[in-house]
């Protein structure tokens, strides 16, 4: 089974969403194995973004990123990384459909609420770079046998 990286973002828990984005992943059938709540540090948030680190928004964003907790997730199912991204929406949330999280709950891109891995790679990386392995759990869902053919 495929695994991606959530994250709920300081906008998200200040305003409260943290409860509103568990509960679409959990009803879309995926299965949340690692979660927590930490506040980012700045090297860790360099890290995460670094492939914008030559953009002009990337200072506000590490600064941003680290300006309160987040929530990490780490989230698996079959095709989780494709269906999380297209359950955040578009990166502007003024491009992002009404149904997705961006297009439900949030304007500008700098405040868009969540993140989600966007390949296998990427998702391998940001998995280790917010958790540890003891920090993951193994179970079955009691409706796995419903969700897949
Ligand atoms: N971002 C921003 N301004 C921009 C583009 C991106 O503040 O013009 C922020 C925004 O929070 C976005 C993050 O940088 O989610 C990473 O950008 P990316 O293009 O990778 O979007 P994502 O993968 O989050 O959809
Ligand atoms: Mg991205």
């Amino acid at each position: 089974m495929e695994h991606t990286y959530v994250m709920v973002k300081p906008d998200g828990v200040q305003r409260g969403i943290i409860g509103e984005v568990i509960s679409r992943i959990e009803k879309r059938g995926l299965k949340i194995i690692a979660m927590k709540m930490h506040q980012i540090d700045e090297e860790t948030a360099r890290e995460h973004y670094k492939e914008h680190s030559d953009k002009p928004f990337f200072e506000p964003l590490v600064e941003y990123i680290t300006s309160s907790p987040s929530v990490s997730m780490i989230v698996e199912g079959k095709d989780a990384i494709k269906i999380l991204r297209s359950m955040n929406g578009a990166t502007n949330p003024v491009e992002a459909h009404p149904g997705t999280i961006r297009g439900d709950f949030a304007i500008e891109t700098g405040r868009n609420i969540v993140h989600a891995s966007d390949s296998e790679e990427t998702a391998e990386k940001e998995i280790a770079l917010h958790f540890n392995d003891s920090e993951y759990t193994r179970y079955s869902r009691i409706d796995e046998v419903c969700l897949y053919e």
